[in-house]
C-alpha cells in the first residue's frame, strides 16, 4: 500500500525547504519531492547579498545547504524523483504522480520554483553546453581569460556578469533598452567594473560557432545596424518561467502559467497550497520565498486539523 504522509513538498529550494522545516516541526510527516539537486536557483546563485542576517553576504549553494540540513533535522525526508506529471485528488487524498511513482497525502505545498528562459534564437539550442549557458556560477570558470557576452538587464544578468569579471577578460551585456532594470546598487558596480561593457538598445540575433560559441551577432533596435562580436561564451538572463506544466487544467495559473492563490496561499484546489517563485507575487527574492515557505506551511497545518 502506498504510504501516506501529511504534506507533500513539491520543490527543495528555498521555499520547499522552508516549508519542509516547518511542517517537520508541526510534526506531520513530511516528504519533500525534488527533481533535481536541492537548493533551487538559490542554490547556483555566488553570492546572495539581499538575505538578511548575512552582512557579507552568503554564497547560494552555502545557504541553501544549511535550510536542507534544518529541514531534515526537524523529519522533513527529501527524495530525488523524475519530474511530477500531474497532481490529482481523490476525495480527501491529495495524489502527486511522476511517471514511474505515486505519492499520496493530506495536502500538498507546490514550490517548483522557476527556471531561466531561452530566448530561441539561432545558435541557442544548437550551441547549448558548448558556449550556450544559463549558469554562471555552474560555468564562469570556464572562461578564464576569455571574452562572454550576457544578455539581459535585470538583478540576475547584472549580478552574474559581475561574477564573470571574476574569470573573463571581458564580459559585454547585451540589453535590449537603454536603462537596466536591475537594482541601483549592482548598477552602479556594473558601471564602475573596467570588465564590463554594455550595449545598449540591442537585441542577440543569433550565437555562431562550429562546435562551440566564436560569435553573436547584435542588432541596434533603433538603427537595425548588425554587429558581430567575437565572444567564447553567451550567458542568457533573460527571465524565467514557472515550473508548473504538471498543474495544467487541475491547479489555476495566470496568463504566464504562475499558480494564483488566495491570501493564504491556497490554491484553487483546497488543501494545496503555493509559495515561492512558482507562485504569482510581486517579488522572486530568496527573503519571500522563505517567507511564503512558511505561510503555507501553517495553513497546509491549519488545513489538516480542519478536514
Ligand atoms: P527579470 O528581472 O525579469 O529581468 C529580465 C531581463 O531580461 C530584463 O532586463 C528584460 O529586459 C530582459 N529580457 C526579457 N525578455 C527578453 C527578450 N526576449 N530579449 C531580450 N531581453 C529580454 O529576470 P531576472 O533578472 O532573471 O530576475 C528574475 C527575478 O528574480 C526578478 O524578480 C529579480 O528581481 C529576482 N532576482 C533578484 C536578485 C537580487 O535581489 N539580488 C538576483 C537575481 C534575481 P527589460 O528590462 O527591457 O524588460
Amino acid at each position: 500500500m502506498t504510504e501516506k504522509y501529511d504534506v507533500i513538498i513539491i520543490g527543495a529550494g528555498p521555499a520547499g525547504l522552508t516549508a519542509g522545516l516547518y511542517t517537520g516541526r508541526a510534526r506531520l510527516k513530511t516528504l519533500i519531492l525534488e527533481k533535481a539537486t536541492a537548493g533551487g536557483q538559490a542554490a547556483t546563485t555566488d553570492l546572495i547579498e539581499n538575505y538578511p542576517g548575512f552582512p557579507d553576504g552568503v554564497g547560494g549553494f552555502e545557504l541553501t545547504e544549511l535550510m536542507k540540513r534544518q529541514a531534515l533535522e526537524f523529519g522533513a525526508e527529501i527524495r530525488e524523483i523524475t519530474p511530477v506529471a500531474n497532481i490529482e485528488v481523490d476525495g480527501d487524498d491529495r495524489i502527486v504522480k511522476t511517471e514511474t511513482e505515486v505519492f499520496v497525502a493530506r495536502s500538498i505545498i507546490i514550490a517548483s520554483g522557476s527556471e531561466p528562459k531561452a530566448l530561441g534564437i539561432p545558435g541557442e539550442d544548437e550551441l547549448r553546453g558548448r558556449g550556450v549557458s544559463y549558469c554562471a556560477t555552474c560555468d564562469g570558470a570556464f572562461y578564464r581569460d576569455k571574452v562572454v557576452a550576457v544578455i539581459g538587464g535585470g538583478n540576475s544578468a547584472v549580478e552574474e556578469a559581475m561574477f564573470l569579471t571574476k574569470f573573463a577578460s571581458k564580459v559585454y551585456i547585451v540589453h535590449r533598452r537603454s536603462e537596466l532594470r536591475a537594482d541601483k546598487i549592482i548598477q552602479e558596480r556594473a558601471f564602475a567594473n573596467d570588465k564590463i561593457e554594455i550595449i545598449w538598445d540591442s537585441h542577440l540575433k543569433k550565437v555562431i560557432g562550429t562546435g562551440k560559441v566564436e560569435e553573436i551577432v547584435v542588432e541596434n533596435k533603433n538603427t537595425q545596424a548588425r554587429v558581430s562580436y567575437p565572444v567564447d561564451g553567451v550567458f542568457f538572463y533573460i527571465g524565467t518561467v514557472p515550473n508548473t506544466v504538471f498543474c495544467e487544467g487541475v491547479i489555476d495559473v495566470d496568463g504566464r502559467d504562475f499558480i494564483l492563490t488566495n491570501e493564504r496561499l491556497e490554491t484553487s484546489v483546497p488543501g494545496v497550497f503555493a509559495a515561492g517563485d512558482c507562485r504569482a507575487n510581486l517579488l522572486k527574492q530568496v527573503a519571500v520565498a522563505v517567507g511564503e515557505g512558511a505561510l503555507a506551511a501553517v495553513d497546509a497545518e491549519r488545513y489538516i486539523e480542519e478536514v
